[in-house]
């Protein structure tokens, strides 16, 4: 007993007397007060997750261009041009960061990319996609929501907290992700001339930008937002993530139909003909056009891929209600299939839905918008009943469309 007394915690010293439990290691005793303490500690660490950098997880899938296209067919209607460009980009990047290090090789640079397009393409869910295809944590930003540092917005930095939540803030794997940066074009500089006023949420945040997409340690706030000083960052090297940035550009046609020395569009030619060649000039888009745009030179030097979207066309549009994996009408079925209710669509009432589509000019967005206008009432009233079976016919279709909201949209 008199030996038992001189045993004391390891960690804060008290004697067995002092403690009610004292545990036994190899070395020394922990007291039950030091088990609590270190416990709230732990819990602490894992809540602010800074100290939580596991390595490697999820296995890095690396794919040959052909099977990333074959892939993203699956999912992605038409937008030929920018799938193949995407998957020899994201090839190359992915040959890049598994590349073996020796003295004398030949670098390879970052294959960051930008895509150009009309809203409602598929520039979100070609960057999704390719995500899925590469196990790789995935982040969406918008980059109208960045400023300046001193101003009301975010830090460019915050754009990869999203990426370590998407990821449960495993620092290795985001190390490897990648981030879609939405409506770059937003932060185009807004004039010529910088002095006039200050540019906090343009040129400002590509300056920001800059370092990031080349690679850096930048040091992120776990819970996004602004940077403070009391606050503990998480670092992270973003030389291997990849950005994929996307744009819709409103107006770049018209510089590049001034670059390429055609006449601008607008002039007298009707709307199917400014429509086509439209859809002709965005094909030729580059990096000149974009600096015109109001992107810095410094800023497409780290985006050296320029890919482009095609506006959707009736058939595409017809194509995506139907087609992909997880096409819209896949969905819709398999939501009344839940319900233990089949239903059918008649071939003019999806025809119907595409042309509405095209007519509000939303690209594919505007598909889901009219779909859910004609299937809500069924959706609302069918479950709990005998209904066994619905059928969409035109009339059907048009006469709960016209019911809807939607159609008192003006159509510009
Ligand atoms: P954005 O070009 O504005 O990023 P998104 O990729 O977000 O457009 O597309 C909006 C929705 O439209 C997507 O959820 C997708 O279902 C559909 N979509 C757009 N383009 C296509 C396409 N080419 N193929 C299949 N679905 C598409």
């Amino acid at each position: 007993m008199a030996k038992q007394s001189q045993l004391h915690c390891s960690f804060c010293g008290r004697s067995r007397d002092e403690v009610k439990i004292l545990i036994a290691g190899l070395e020394g005793h922990i007291c039950e007060n030091c088990v609590e303490h270190a416990q709230e500690i732990i819990a602490q660490e894992i809540s602010t997750t800074v100290a939580t950098a596991t390595t490697g997880g999820s296995k890095l899938t690396v794919r040959k261009p052909v099977e990333i296209k074959a892939f993203l067919d699956q999912y992605v209607i038409g937008q030929d041009d920018a799938k193949k460009v995407l998957s020899v980009a994201v090839y190359n990047h992915f040959k890049r960061i598994t590349q073996k290090k020796t003295d004398n090789e030949v670098e390879i640079e970052k294959s960051n990319i930008i895509m150009v397009g009309e809203t409602g393409t598929g520039k979100t869910l070609l960057a999704k996609s390719i995500a899925k295809l590469l196990n790789v944590p995935f982040a969406i930003v918008d980059a109208t929501v960045f400023t300046e540092a001193g101003y009301v917005g975010e830090d460019v930095e915050s754009m990869l907290t999203r990426l370590l939540q998407s990821c449960n803030y495993d620092v290795a794997a985001a190390e490897r992700g990648i981030v879609y940066v939405d409506e770059i074009d937003k932060i185009a500089r807004k004039g010529d001339n910088p002095s006039i006023t200050r540019d906090v949420s343009g040129e400002g945040v590509q300056q920001g930008l800059l370092k990031m997409l080349e690679g850096t340690e930048a040091l992120v706030p776990p819970q996004g937002g602004r940077k403070h000083p009391e606050q503990k960052m998480i670092k992270i090297n973003t030389q291997n993530i990849l950005f994929i940035c996307g744009g819709a550009f409103d107006g770049v046609d018209k510089i590049i139909a001034r670059r390429i020395n055609t006449n601008s569009i607008g002039f007298n030619v009707n709307k199917q003909q400014e429509e086509e060649q439209k859809k002709n000039l965005l094909q030729f888009v580059n990096a000149q056009d974009l600096k015109s745009f109001g992107l810095i030179p410094e800023l497409l030097g780290r985006l050296p891929v320029v890919t482009h979207l095609e506006p959707l066309d009736s058939e595409t549009l017809r194509s995506i209600l139907t087609e992909p994996k997880n096409s819209l009408m896949k969905q819709f079925t398999r939501l009344f299939e839940l319900e233990g209710i089949k239903l059918t669509v008649d071939k003019d009432a999806l025809d119907f839905i595409t042309e509405k589509a095209l007519a509000f000019k939303l690209g594919a967005r505007g598909l889901r918008s009219i779909c859910e206008n004609i299937l809500t009432d069924a959706m609302f009233e069918l479950p709990g009943t005998n209904a066994k079976k619905l059928h969409v016919d035109l009339d059907y279709a048009k006469n709960k469309f016209d019911k809807s909201k939607l159609n008192h949209l003006k159509v510009a």
